[in-house]
């Protein structure tokens, strides 16, 4: 998501600008105070331009050398002018939020360590992954919660592993519609892509159909919060992985079903992958979405079925999956 980086860059920048005002505030602070420093900042200022000129001409070099030595003894004499002065020794060094990259956010050509959280702290963000749902991750699967039915948990280990596989393999272009029951764990499992997703450092735009419908019937009709339901639809086009969580529970009309198909058939096009889950079947679907949203999902999806007790009512996290059957093209 260029967002995310964007977002990132800026605020790194933003940091880079502060400090350096807060160093010209120590600079001035100290030549306030203490005349002494501003004599001996003069002179490493000359040394300065007189070591460039002594670097363009290569016959100077003992000169060079001469003029490094005195630029050393005259940051000792500020060293102790300052502390004799009650400043520390590095009062007036430059300030750094980090001093790998010096707040330039890049080291050797890539992305500094402090670039890249900032980057994994807005993916996150705009991921709309966050809070309680930031902890729904396949670590958390507790396998042994399955051991009643050794069907059921060689289906919940396949499942676990078809899911992984969708992430890691990313040169595969794959879509997966995920239907069940409520409370069998789609919107779990979901989330688990979701999170891994953003630990692999790929972008991914996780919305309910609920707010995806009403982002689409405010933009067409340029209801109130249209700007921010406009961006709402822009990630649902353009992000790496978009997660639909609970296709069926959203209101519907023909714009809402036709826009939903645009979205599908767009990144289908540009191969962006899209995970859809559902309690609807496909009939289900075909009812009512219409024949050529029913098709795209039989054709261009993987689907995953997970059959099983409602998981809220038990109120703990277990995941049933009777059946898993993959239709359409794989
Ligand atoms: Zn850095």
């Amino acid at each position: 998501m260029k967002k995310a980086f964007f977002m990132a860059k800026s605020e790194i920048d933003k940091i880079r600008k502060e400090n350096r005002k807060k160093t010209l505030e120590n600079k001035v602070n100290v030549h306030n105070a203490v005349p002494e420093i501003v004599r001996i900042d003069e002179k490493l200022a000359i040394c300065g331009v007189r070591l460039v000129r002594c670097v363009i001409d290569e016959n100077n070099r003992k000169s060079y050398e001469e003029i490094k030595e005195e630029i050393i003894n005259l940051q000792e004499e500020k060293r102790k002018v300052l502390t004799s002065n009650g400043f520390s020794e590095n009062f007036m060094d430059e300030i750094y939020a980090c001093l790998r990259c010096n707040d330039s956010g890049f080291k050797e050509n890539k992305p500094c360590q402090c670039l890249s959280k900032l980057v994994a702290k807005y993916r996150r963000k705009f991921s709309n992954v966050v809070g309680q749902m930031a902890k729904k991750k396949f670590n958390n699967f507790d396998f042994s919660l399955f051991d009643y039915d050794s069907k059921v948990k060689k289906s919940v280990e396949f499942a676990y592993d078809t899911l992984l596989n969708f992430i890691n393999i990313s040169d595969k272009f794959t879509n997966i519609f995920i239907t069940g029951e409520s409370g069998t764990g789609k919107t779990f499992i979901s989330l688990c892509v979701a999170n891994k997703i953003l630990e692999n450092e790929k972008d991914v735009y996780y919305q309910s159909a609920y707010n995806m419908a009403d982002a689409i019937d405010r933009v067409k009709f340029d209801k109130m919060g249209s700007a921010k339901a406009g961006e709402i639809l822009k990630f649902a086009y353009t992000v790496d992985y978009l997660i639909i969580d609970d296709l069926g529970a959203e209101f519907s009309n023909s714009i809402i079903i036709t826009t939903l198909l645009n979205i599908i058939d767009y990144r289908i096009m540009k191969k962006r992958p899209i995970i859809i889950n559902s309690n609807l079947g496909l009939e289900d679907i075909k009812c009512r979405y219409g024949l050529r949203v029913a098709s795209r999902i039989a054709g261009e999806f993987k689907m995953l079925r997970m059959l099983g007790r409602d998981l809220r009512l038990k109120n703990k996290v277990t995941i049933e999956i009777n059946e898993i059957e993959f239709l359409g093209e794989s």
